[in-house]
C-alpha cells in the first residue's frame, strides 16, 4: 500500500531540497569566486593578441597625425578597431583603401559611432588597441635644428634600440623557447652588440629591476596610465644598467636605461648563458591589478610596434670617463643629463 506523505512532510521535504540546493550553490560560488573565475571586475578584458599588420598601423597613424587638431580628426585605435572588427582581425583581408575609404566619410561629416554602431567586437578592439598604443602618439618636444625648443603631435615613443646601433629582428612572437619548461615566446628579440645602449620606450616608472633566471638582468617599466608594462631583457653582464636607474624612479621616453647584453638561462646571477646577444622586449598589458602576475597575462606581438618605432630612435651620446651613454636630448624632456625624476 503506498502512503501518501501528509502536506506536513511536503514542506519539510521542500525546506530540505531548498536548504541542500542553497548550500550547493554558495559552495560552488566561493569555489568559483577562489579560483578567480568570478571577480567583482566581470568586465574587465582577460584575453587580447595585437593582430594590426605595420602596413595597417603606419597608415592609421598617418592619418590620425594629419587629422590632429582638425573637426574630422581620426584617431589611429579607432580606424583600427574599426579594420580589425571588419575583418574579423585577419589582416591578410585588409587593404590600404579600407582605411582611405574611412577617412574620406569622416571628412566629408559623418561620425565615428553611428558608422560604427552595430559593428560587433569594435568596442573590444577599442579598448585593447587604446591600451597598446595609448602611450605612443601625442604632442612632444624637440629641439629643432636652429636649437629652439618646439612642440609637435606624433610618435613620441622611441625604438629600444639606440640611434646609430645596428639590430637584426624577425617576427618571433609566440615561437617555442624550452629552457626551464616548454613555453610561448612573449615578446621581441632584437639581435644586437653587448654594450648596445637600451632607450626607455614611453616614459613611466621604474618598477623593477634585478636577476631572473629566464630574463637574466632584466628592467620592468610601468607606463604613467598604468595600462602598459615594458619589460627589458638578457642586459649587460656586469654592467646591465644606467648608473642613474633605479626602482621607484620615474624615467622619459629616450633615456638611456641599460645596455644589450645575452645574461639569462641560469639560476645563478650575472651568467651569460644567451647564445646571442639581444635585447629581449616585452609588453604586457594590465586591465586591472590582478593581471600583473597571473596565470593569463597578456602580452602582445610587438613585431608591427617595433618596425613603426623604427622612424623614432635617441640620438646618445658616451661620457668618456663614465663610459655612459645619455639621451642627447635629455633636456628637451625636462630630464637634463640622465633621468627624470
Ligand atoms: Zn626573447
Amino acid at each position: 500500500m503506498i502512503r501518501i506523505p501528509s502536506s506536513r512532510s511536503i514542506r519539510s521535504i521542500r525546506r530540505l531540497i531548498s536548504a541542500v540546493l542553497f548550500s550547493l550553490l554558495l559552495s560552488v560560488s566561493v569555489i568559483l569566486f577562489l579560483s578567480g573565475s568570478i571577480s567583482c571586475d566581470k568586465d574587465i578584458i582577460r584575453y587580447a593578441e595585437f593582430n594590426p599588420s605595420y602596413s595597417a598601423l603606419k597608415k592609421a597613424m598617418e592619418i590620425d597625425i594629419e587629422s590632429f587638431g582638425t573637426d574630422h580628426h581620426l584617431s589611429w585605435t579607432d580606424s583600427l578597431a574599426y579594420i580589425s572588427a571588419r575583418c574579423y582581425d585577419d589582416y591578410s583581408r585588409y587593404s590600404e583603401k579600407d582605411l582611405s575609404t574611412l577617412y574620406s566619410r569622416i571628412k566629408s561629416g559623418e561620425k565615428m559611432d553611428r558608422i560604427c554602431s552595430g559593428l560587433k567586437n569594435f568596442n573590444y578592439y577599442h579598448e585593447v588597441y587604446s591600451a597598446v598604443l595609448g602611450g605612443l602618439l601625442g604632442e612632444y618636444e624637440y629641439t629643432a635644428e636652429d636649437n629652439t625648443v618646439k612642440k609637435k603631435y606624433g610618435l613620441k615613443a622611441y625604438l629600444p634600440i639606440a640611434e646609430g646601433f645596428a639590430y637584426s629582428e624577425y617576427d618571433d612572437f609566440g615561437a617555442s623557447r624550452s629552457y626551464g619548461f616548454k613555453r610561448r615566446h612573449l615578446g621581441h628579440d632584437m639581435i644586437c652588440e653587448t654594450g648596445t645602449p637600451v632607450i626607455c620606450i614611453e616614459d613611466g616608472t621604474v618598477e623593477c629591476m634585478g636577476w631572473n633566471q629566464y630574463g637574466g638582468w632584466r628592467i620592468g617599466i610601468r607606463s604613467r596610465d598604468k595600462k602598459r608594462y615594458y619589460y627589458y631583457a638578457h642586459l649587460r653582464k656586469n654592467r646591465p644598467y644606467h648608473c642613474d636607474l633605479s626602482v621607484g624612479k620615474n624615467v622619459s621616453a629616450g633615456d638611456v636605461i641599460g645596455y644589450a647584453g645575452r645574461t639569462g638561462y641560469s639560476a645563478e646571477e650575472n651568467v651569460n648563458n644567451i647564445e646571442t646577444p639581444h635585447l629581449h622586449w616585452g609588453l604586457e598589458l594590465i586591465f586591472d591589478e590582478s593581471q600583473k602576475e597571473c596565470d593569463n597575462e597578456i602580452w602582445v606581438d610587438l613585431y608591427a610596434v617595433t618596425r613603426l618605432l623604427s622612424s623614432h630612435r635617441a640620438d646618445v651620446i658616451r661620457d668618456p670617463e663614465t663610459k655612459e651613454f645619455y639621451h642627447a636630448d635629455a633636456s628637451v624632456q625636462g630630464a637634463g643629463k640622465g633621468l627624470s625624476g
